[in-house]
């Protein structure tokens, strides 16, 4: 086992041993290779360079009590791969070919799977980028699907303690009819004003409207949204929003937990209702909401007002949590050993 601070590691590049590479060319995808450079060389007219034709997935592998690595979820990562890779008109990754792309990733950096109980976890990065050259604007005739790993450790600094958000109305992530649905790069490119802007004003990330009227919920960052109110899980539903796996679970839980759950547009209007908000996907798992300020309004909404998570919130966290590290009973069979 390597000698990392595992308790303190940023959510962040942290160089591993090797990463796994296949090409697409000729019209099909080449057997799985492994490389120690963590470069590539690339065309300089290469579609992902000029034109964003790239999208890429992440995925998180736990170390449990019983030193065993265990994949949530993996198939629903490629499944949505598949489902970037058309809508940017690049060519699918078959389920098997992701899934030996992943285990052969953490294989081949076993020591970097941080030890049970740091809270720390390893990212699982797939990538698909457009190599081919092209100057008029087409997708490009070759492909590279890659699959490196780094150890993380929470995505915000607070971890599950109340975070703050601001609402962003000067700039847009995705369209309607856009590329929302989709886990491209080109998203977060366009999200950055609003992330800044967030930063800028103090708060943790920003909340982002549908783009057309400004009037309903999109998504807080690069997650989703739910809030709690009345026994009922409430998430929006809008054509420009990533679908979450960790939100898609975190619905089935609360069903199980007995709570109703609801999926359709959120007026903004509706936050003032909420007992409970939060943000949810796979970096953060949830982050529970302590404040939303609408910065151009000066409008806040108020949530933990006793500074601490809301049950429900903590009882998702905690299960969602359990599953992925195998402390609990897994009913859906979401997990996958590979060790
Ligand atoms: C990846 C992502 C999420 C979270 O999805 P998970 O599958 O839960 O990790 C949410 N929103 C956006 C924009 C994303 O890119």
């Amino acid at each position: 086992m390597l000698e990392l601070d595992w308790g303190h590691l940023p959510f962040g590049y942290v160089k591993t041993d090797y990463h796994v590479r296949s090409y697409f060319r000729n019209g099909s995808w080449t057997e799985l290779e492994f490389s120690t450079d963590d470069r590539i060389p690339i065309h300089i007219a290469a579609t992902a360079l000029h034109y964003g034709q790239q999208a890429f997935e992440g995925l998180k592998a736990y170390r449990g009590k019983d030193g065993k690595i265990r994949l949530f979820r993996w198939k629903e990562n490629a499944k949505r791969l598949q489902h970037s890779a058309r809508g940017l008109h690049m060519p699918e990754v078959p389920d098997e070919m992701f899934y030996e792309a992943i285990v052969k990733a953490i294989k081949l950096n076993l020591g970097f799977v941080p030890p049970y109980g740091t809270g720390a976890s390893l990212y699982i990065r797939p990538l698909l980028i457009g190599t081919g050259a092209e100057v008029g604007v087409k997708p490009a005739s070759e492909y590279l699907f890659l699959v490196f790993v780094t150890p993380v450790g929470p995505y915000f600094k607070e971890g599950f303690n109340p975070v703050s958000i601001a609402i962003i109305r000067d700039s847009d992530r995705a369209a309607p009819l856009g590329t929302g649905t989709f886990k491209v790069g080109g998203n977060y490119a366009a999200s950055l004003r609003g992330v800044i802007k967030s930063k800028e004003h103090g708060y943790s990330a920003p909340m982002y409207l549908d783009a057309k009227e400004k009037k309903y919920i999109d998504e807080i960052g690069a997650a989703n949204f739910f809030g709690i109110k009345n026994n009922t899980y409430v998430t929006p539903q809008s054509t420009s929003i990533l679908a979450s796996i960790t939100n898609k679970s975190l619905m089935q839980l609360a069903r199980d937990m007995g709570l109703n759950v609801e999926q359709r547009p959120l007026p903004i209007d509706e936050l003032e209702t909420f007992e409970e908000v939060g943000a949810c996907g796979t970096a953060a798992i949830i982050s529970p909401i302590g404040l939303i300020v609408d910065i151009e309004t000066g409008k806040e909404y108020r949530y933990c007002k006793d500074g601490k998570p809301g049950p429900i919130s903590t009882k998702l966290y905690q299960t969602i949590l359990g599953i992925q590290f195998g402390d609990i009973d897994d009913p859906y069979q979401w997990v996958e050993i590979i060790n």
